[in-house]
C-alpha cells in the first residue's frame, strides 16, 4: 500500500524524537491541564497533539510518534483521512445541525442504508444514530426491552460497555470505571465468558452452556430481554472467545426469545479483518451496536437490527438532540467509502499477520498469550512459567514504548494486557519499526 492513500495530511511517516517525552511544551500544557481539568480525566501519554495522519501523531514539541492506539480504535481509516477531512469541510459549510428529529437530511438516511447493507445478515434492518458508544448500548437495551416486554439484561465477565449509569452497571471492572459512582441500574446480570487462555480445554459450546446455565438458574429466560456481548472484548483484554461460543449463545437466544446484541463498538468497521467481528464466525446478531471506527473521530454511534425489533419503541421514543449529526454522518459515509475503496478489510488482516508473526518471534516467556484478530492484537503478560498476571511489567513496557515514541495502550481486568490498534493507514515500515521498538524493550526489561 502506498503511504498516503488513506493517511491524512502528507506528514512525514517517521518516528522522530527531538525532545524527551513529554517535551517542554507538552509539560507546560499538562500543567495547565492539571489546573483546569479535573483529576478524574486521566492521561495515558501527556504529549499534546498538533497533527496526525498515516501512522504518526506529531506533538507540540515536534516529536513524531508511531501510533499503535488509533485514539482507542477510532481512527481506523487514519487521522484526518483525506475523504473524511473533505466531507467534513463540505458539510460544515452547507449546514452544521438541524436536529434530525426536527428537519431531517439525507446523510443520516444514507448512513442508515449503508449500515443496514454492511452489518451481518440479509434480513430487513433499521438503523438509529446516536453520539457515543455508551449511548447506543443504552438504546439497544431500550429497544430490546420494548420488543420483549422483559427487563433483565445479561452481560459477561470482563465486559466493557461504557461509563453512563446503565453501561457502568453492564461494565465489569470496578477500577477505574465504577468505584464510588453507584448506585447502578438494576436488572443487569453477569455470566461467565469463554476466555481460552484462562480456561484451558473448555471449548466454545461448553463455555456457552456454562453461561446459559447461570442465566437459566439466576435470571430465567422468560425474564431476559437481551444478552449483550462484545464478540471480541476490548477493554476487558482483547479476549477472543473459543469457536462456537457466540454461535451457541445466539441459538439459545433465538430459541428463548432473547434479543442477541453484539457490542461491536471497538471491533467494527474493518478493525478485525472483517467488516464486523461477528462475520468471522458467521454470527448474525439481532442488534449490533457500533461507534468508535464509524466516523474517523467524529462522535457518532449506531444501533442496527431486525426491523421488527427496531420498530418496537413508540414514535418519539428514540432520539436525541445531536444523534446522527450531519457532519458526523458525512464523515461516516467517507469512512465507509475509504474502507471499501482502499481494501482496508484486507489491510487489517495483513497488519494482524505481521504483528502476530513478529510477536511470536520474540519468544519471550513473559508473553503468556498473543491474541486478537486483524489490526486488533494484544499480548497478555505473566510472570515467567506461570499464568500469574504481571501488571507491573505491562506498565513498564508501555512507559518505555512511550519514551521511545511508540503509542501503545494497556487493558485487561488484571491490567496485564498490551493492546495494539494501529490505524489501517499505517505504512508497513512504521508497523515494523514499532515492533522493533517493542522487541528491544522486552530485551531491555530483564
Ligand atoms: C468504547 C466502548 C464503549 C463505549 O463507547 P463510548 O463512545 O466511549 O461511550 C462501549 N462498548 C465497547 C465495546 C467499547 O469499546
Amino acid at each position: 500500500m502506498s503511504e498516503h492513500t488513506t493517511g491524512g495530511p502528507a506528514l512525514p511517516q517517521e518516528r522522530r524524537l527531538v525532545t524527551s517525552i513529554p517535551g517542554p511544551k507538552s509539560q507546560e500544557l499538562q500543567r495547565r491541564k492539571s489546573a483546569s481539568v479535573p483529576t478524574g480525566v486521566g492521561t495515558t501519554l501527556p504529549v499534546y497533539t498538533v497533527a496526525a495522519g498515516g501512522g504518526v501523531i506529531v506533538d507540540v514539541d515536534d516529536n513524531s510518534l508511531i501510533d499503535f492506539g488509533s485514539g482507542i480504535a477510532v481512527t481506523t481509516v487514519g487521522n484526518s483521512s483525506p475523504r473524511v477531512a473533505a466531507a467534513v469541510a463540505e458539510q460544515a459549510q452547507a449546514f452544521t445541525h438541524t436536529c434530525f428529529m426536527v428537519t431531517p437530511y439525507d446523510a443520516y438516511v444514507r448512513v442508515a442504508e449503508a449500515l443496514n447493507r454492511l452489518t451481518p445478515g440479509t434480513h430487513d434492518k433499521r438503523t438509529v444514530l446516536f453520539n457515543s458508544g455508551a449511548e447506543a448500548v443504552e438504546n439497544a437495551v431500550k429497544i430490546a426491552r420494548t420488543h420483549t416486554k422483559r427487563q433483565a439484561v445479561v452481560v459477561f465477565d470482563h465486559a466493557y460497555h461504557g461509563r453512563t449509569n446503565l453501561t457502568m452497571a453492564m461494565t465489569s471492572k470496578n477500577m477505574p470505571y465504577k468505584s464510588g459512582f453507584g448506585p447502578f441500574a438494576s436488572e443487569v446480570y453477569r455470566a461467565p465468558l469463554s476466555y481460552p487462555y484462562r480456561d484451558h480445554g473448555v471449548d466454545g459450546p461448553t463455555a456457552a452452556r456454562r453461561a446459559i446455565d447461570t442465566i437459566e438458574k439466576q435470571i430465567g429466560a422468560d425474564n431476559l430481554a437481551a444478552l449483550v456481548i462484545e464478540p471480541i472484548q476490548g477493554e476487558g483484554g482483547f479476549i477472543v472467545p473459543a469457536d462456537g461460543f457466540l454461535g451457541t449463545l445466539v441459538e439459545w437466544c433465538r430459541a428463548n426469545g432473547v434479543v442477541f446484541v453484539a457490542d461491536e463498538v471497538q471491533t467494527g468497521f474493518a478493525r478485525t479483518g472483517e467488516m464486523f467481528a461477528c462475520d468471522h464466525e458467521g454470527v448474525v446478531p439481532d442488534l449490533i451496536v457500533t461507534a468508535k471506527g464509524i466516523a474517523g473521530g467524529l462522535p457518532l454511534s449506531a444501533v442496527t437490527g431486525r426491523a421488527e425489533i427496531m420498530d418496537a419503541p413508540h414514535v418519539g421514543g428514540l432520539g436525541g438532540t445531536y444523534g446522527g449529526n450531519p457532519i458526523a454522518c458525512a464523515a461516516a459515509l467517507a469512512v465507509i467509502e475509504t474502507i471499501e475503496q482502499d481494501g482496508l478489510v484486507d489491510r487489517a488482516r495483513n497488519i494482524g499477520k505481521t504483528m502476530v508473526e513478529r510477536l511470536q518471534s520474540f519468544g519471550d516467556a513473559r508473553i503468556g498469550d498473543i491474541r486478537g484478530r486483524g489490526a486488533m492484537i494484544a499480548v497478555e503478560l505473566v510472570k515467567t512459567g506461570t499464568t500469574e498476571p504481571d501488571a507491573d511489567l505491562t506498565k513498564a513496557v508501555a512507559a518505555a514504548a512511550h519514551q521511545q515514541g511508540l503509542v501503545v495502550l494497556t487493558c485487561g481486568t488484571y491490567g496485564n494486557v498490551l493492546r495494539f490498534l494501529p490505524p489501517l493507514s499505517m505504512p508497513d515500515h512504521l508497523l515494523v519499526e514499532g515492533l522493533d521498538v517493542l522487541e528491544q524493550i522486552f530485551k531491555d526489561l530483564r
